[in-house]
């Protein structure tokens, strides 16, 4: 299913919290709404499955129009063939993993063939021997496991997905990461995923669309996003950035302990030092900055650091 919103905007009491946006996400890509808290994925979100009215635009789901509010169509979310995963799975307790996984067949009335459809589901997410099972004798993985059974059983054109995976403690939620974007590719279903963690939509998408303050700053592939931020926000926001200048800034990799001809050299005194396994991640003061640098050897605060880096990996804004 290809999304496409065409100027759509909203407001509450009286504060736009979506500027007017335009965007599509296509046939079975995975999409991520990537922002800090309050910068309006959810609400966006929330207004592709028709459980918030847009003030102004359109939204189209393939070549049906679901919303416009200059020709008053509002379609309502069981009518958009969309499928939903939930932060907190919203699974029933009183409901065996069967049911809840049926629910969504249930509450549409589609039981045609629901034995095998939920089945299916269930097998797809390897929850077939724990039918019978209630959601609190499931592990959070699981439970996270039968909230996508729910929402392809419907067989969806797309998915929603509003931070899945942030009730997960974090090696349940690496792990999950890899679950459902191989699940999403195998089935070949359009996702549109909300976070607000960079390194979860760095790893899952296609491609990220960058929120602040309700506005679409970058819309593109993850490497794009990272090398080639278009704004200062995102630049920020995505990755480590170093400070050379108001308008210039690289990634920590652009940096290394050898010289290198036409490299760009510099002397810094290290502030700290910490050790990640492969390397040592070294913070060291910059005029009124702090640079972010690996180090492949352990060296101590207060020590002085060579620093040579790429200047065809200097990144550079307009200001
Ligand atoms: P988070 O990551 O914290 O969930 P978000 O990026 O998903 O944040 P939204 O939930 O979309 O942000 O909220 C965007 C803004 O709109 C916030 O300032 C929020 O307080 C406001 N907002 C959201 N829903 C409503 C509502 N029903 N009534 C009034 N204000 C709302």
């Amino acid at each position: 299913m290809k999304i496409r919103l065409d100027q759509i905007e909203k407001s509450f009491a009286g504060r736009q919290v979506i500027r007017p946006t335009t965007l599509t996400v296509e046939d079975g890509s995975f999409t991520t709404l990537l922002g800090p808290s309050g910068c309006g994925k959810t609400t966006l979100l929330r207004m592709i499955a028709g459980l918030e009215t847009p003030d102004g635009g359109e939204l189209w789901l393939d070549d049906t129009c679901v919303f416009s509010a200059a020709r008053r169509i509002d379609l309502p979310p069981e009518k958009r063939g969309l499928g939903f995963v939930f932060q907190d799975f919203a699974l029933w307790p009183h409901m065996t993993v069967f049911e809840n996984a049926a629910f969504g067949l249930r509450a549409k009335k589609d039981t045609k063939d629901l034995q095998s459809r939920v089945r299916e589901a269930l097998r797809t997410v390897r929850l077939e021997d724990f039918e019978t099972r209630y959601p609190h004798q499931l592990s959070g993985g699981q439970q996270q496991r039968v909230a996508f059974a729910r929402a392809i059983a419907v067989h969806p054109g797309c998915i929603l997905f509003d931070e899945p995976l942030s009730a997960l403690d974090a090696l349940l939620r690496e792990e999950m990461r890899h679950e459902l974007r191989s699940l999403t590719s195998s089935l070949g279903i359009t996702s549109v995923f909300v976070t607000h963690d960079q390194t979860e939509a760095m790893s899952m998408s296609d491609r990220i669309a960058v929120l602040n303050g309700g506005r679409v700053e970058q819309y593109d592939a993850p490497e794009v996003i990272y090398h080639r931020p278009a704004t200062e926000f995102v630049a920020r926001f995505v990755g480590k950035s170093n400070w050379l200048s108001e308008t210039e800034l690289f990634r920590p990799e652009a940096a290394s302990q050898t010289p290198a001809a036409g490299a760009l050299h510099c002397e810094l005194p290290v502030r700290s030092v910490q050790y990640l396994g492969d390397s040592y991640e070294v913070t060291a003061p910059y005029h009124d900055t702090a640079w972010t640098l690996r180090c492949g050897q352990r060296i101590k605060p207060g020590e002085t650091l060579s620093v040579y880096i790429d200047p065809s990996q200097i990144i550079r804004f307009e200001k």
